[in-house]
């Protein structure tokens, strides 16, 4: 009896994909049934895992709502917004560690983690526990069927390391990534805007601590992420604080200012703020109350919708400033935009709904809860990829260029920014001295043209190069970006076949903002880099030509006559000289690289002609 039952309940396992939005605050599962997705929530329950860890005395860790109550008591050891960690190194996250309650260290690999009663913990392993929650919730919501194969949604600025840190977490909660898929195109597709033939779609995503705009445009049903832009620290917690501020300053009057900065005191202000705040949403009042008992404080104080959004203004602004931006990265005026959909707990709010229409002119999509919207269309697409009809084709873009470093610090980019993924690049080099039989190639990520102001993201070797003169190996270089945006970079020498290849280590992320410092940067530096990159380039070119020149005479310059040879060597001398001069610019070192080709040209003549006699007496060009 128990194996007919434990048979069926596998066999429907095997069809259930869950899709799941691992949000900052809160993360939900959602699956495809009877032609749409639905949210899974176990009876009673609204499904919501808040994305919260409570550390035990006893070593056991709670996830979820009880730990975010549980932060009431005990905030020391408790742990929010574990997302804004995740592929991180510590010196990224500085003006996030200090609200974490505990000591933060790092891996060998430079990967945060945080110690809690003795235990050190990586973004990963507790995203995982959050992971493992969502799945129990939803198996208990399916009826205990389990579950393993999911469709995660990560912000679409999470660059390569944050999106592998995501599918380590999934692989250490025991689950098997089908894809990961970027908010904004989920979002989309759960209001089934893949069905347009094509158009532009705004995603205006705010949620409790973090804001974030993507332009998308839609043709045949391919999505394409036109421009991202927001802020990973503006959203419905600043909100909050705005009253807690109000609140602080009022209660200054009655109570002692250590007391007013108690964590739990503070804890519960924010509580009480949120509260106040939500009510604001369908009321045009509402109190925000404050008791302790104990201390014999009781505050009550009315806001009506009016003052809340005087106090809000300016964060609202902030957000329209970044779809601004994303509207001008994407070329695209407002007018272009056929439909704006808004995501996030955030978007309830009666103003910013009302800023964000006349923004784009047109009325968001709000209809599907804009806190579900996005595990909704994780669990279409969940659902198209374990094989269902909805006919949909998922494109993103890289929002940094990919590429390796060259002789002479310049950058060769592979893979250019804004480029659709899943996608590949193959590009040749070669040896730049004679007999090496290894290159070392460095990974950068970025848009400036020198790899020391890009961003460094791996370093790995190819040895085994057959020893030949330089410039004759043929190496090729293959950058390949899968669907969920993870780099492999692969270096073959084509001869022997040997091959080096690395995949990008969860190591430090790029939050968007600095994803935007490094576009401005690039921007800003437009000519100097251009500049530099000509100079870094020729540098090489110099080199080479300089090596080639010293062959050639020694092989054929007891043939020159005496005038000609004395040129050749007073080009190369002040060519070498101009080479190793850093200080001297792109137009300096080209003249210098000219007067050596041209006093060359007698040189080079003479060595064709050797070549040629060779040729004709079949001696081997080595011999000659
Ligand atoms: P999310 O990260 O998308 O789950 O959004 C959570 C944020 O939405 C929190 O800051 C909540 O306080 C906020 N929120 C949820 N419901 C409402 C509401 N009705 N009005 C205003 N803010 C809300």
């Amino acid at each position: 009896m128990g194996f007919i039952e434990l048979n069926v309940l596998n066999n429907a396992a095997s069809n259930v994909a869950l899709g799941i939005d691992l949000g900052t605050t809160n993360s939900l599962g959602a699956r495809w049934k009877d032609g749409r997705p639905i949210v899974l929530h176990p009876e009673g329950g609204s499904g919501y895992v808040p994305s919260a860890l409570h550390f035990g005395e006893q070593g056991g860790v709670i996830v979820g709502r009880e730990a975010r109550e549980l932060a009431l008591l005990d905030p020391a050891h408790t742990l929010f917004s574990i997302k804004r960690f995740m592929g991180r190194g510590l010196k990224d996250v500085e003006s996030d560690a200090r609200s974490v309650p505990c000591p933060l260290s790092e891996t060998q690999n430079g990967v945060v983690q945080f110690e809690m009663r003795g235990r050190k913990f990586t973004p990963q392993e507790l995203s995982a526990l959050i992971l493992m929650k969502v799945r129990d919730q939803a198996c208990k919501a399916l009826g205990g069927i389990e579950v393993t194969k999911v469709v995660i949604t990560v912000p679409a600025y999470f660059d390569d390391s944050q999106r592998q840190a995501t599918r380590d977490a999934a692989r250490i909660a025991g689950l098997d990534v089908l894809r990961i898929v970027n908010e904004p195109t989920a979002a989309s597709l759960a209001y089934g805007l893949d069905q347009r033939k094509q158009g532009k779609v705004a995603v205006y995503d705010l949620g409790g601590g973090t804001f974030d705009v993507s332009i998308l445009s839609i043709e045949e049903g391919v999505f394409q992420v036109l421009s991202t832009n927001g802020d990973t620290h503006l959203g419905g917690d600043d909100f909050d604080r705005t009253l807690v501020e109000v609140a602080k300053k009022e209660l200054a009057a009655v109570m002692r200012p250590s007391a007013l900065e108690d964590r739990a005191f503070l804890q519960l202000l924010r509580l009480a703020a949120e509260r106040c705040k939500i009510e604001l949403s369908t009321d045009p009042e509402a109190y925000m109350h404050v008791s302790l008992p104990e201390s014999g404080v009781q505050w009550r104080r009315k806001f009506t919708r009016h003052e809340f959004d005087a106090l809000t203004a300016h964060l609202i602004e902030r957000t329209l400033h970044s779809c601004r931006r994303a509207l001008a990265d994407a070329k695209l005026p407002p007018e272009q935009i056929d439909e704006v959909v808004l995501v996030g707990g955030s978007t309830r709010v009666p103003a910013v709904r009302a800023r964000v229409e006349k923004l784009f002119g047109r009325k968001p999509h709000c209809e599907l809860n804009p806190d579900e919207v996005v595990a909704l269309g994780a669990a279409v697409q969940a659902h198209v990829l374990m094989g269902g009809t909805r006919e949909v084709l998922l494109m993103d873009v890289t929002p940094l260029s990919l590429g390796i470093e060259t002789m002479g610090g310049a950058v060769a980019k592979i893979i250019q920014r804004n480029s659709t993924i899943p996608c590949q690049a193959t590009e040749g080099f070669t040896t730049y001295v004679d007999g090496q039989n290894g290159i070392d190639f460095h990974v950068v990520q970025g848009e400036r043209e020198l790899a020391a102001d890009c961003r460094s993201l791996g370093r790995f070797k190819l040895k085994g190069i057959p020893a030949l003169p330089a410039g004759m190996p043929r190496i090729a270089v293959r950058f390949h970006i899968d669907a969920n945006g993870m780099l492999t970079v692969t270096a073959k020498e084509e001869s022997t076949g040997t091959s080096a290849r690395i995949e990008i280590q969860p190591m430090n992320g790029l939050s968007d903002g600095e994803v935007e410092t490094m576009l401005n940067s690039a921007y800003r530096n437009a000519r100097e880099d251009f500049d530099a990159r000509r100079a870094a380039d020729l540098r090489t070119e110099i080199g080479t030509m300089a090596r080639a020149t010293e062959r050639g005479l020694s092989q054929a310059g007891p043939a020159l006559d005496r005038e000609t040879r004395r040129d050749v060597e007073e080009a190369l001398a002040a060519a070498k000289k101009a080479a190793a001069d850093t200080q001297l610019d792109a137009g300096a070192l080209q003249k210098r690289r000219d007067e050596l080709e041209r006093a060359t040209l007698p040189l080079a003549a003479l060595l064709m002609d050797h070549v040629a006699k060779a040729a004709l007496s079949g001696k081997r060009l080595d011999e000659v």
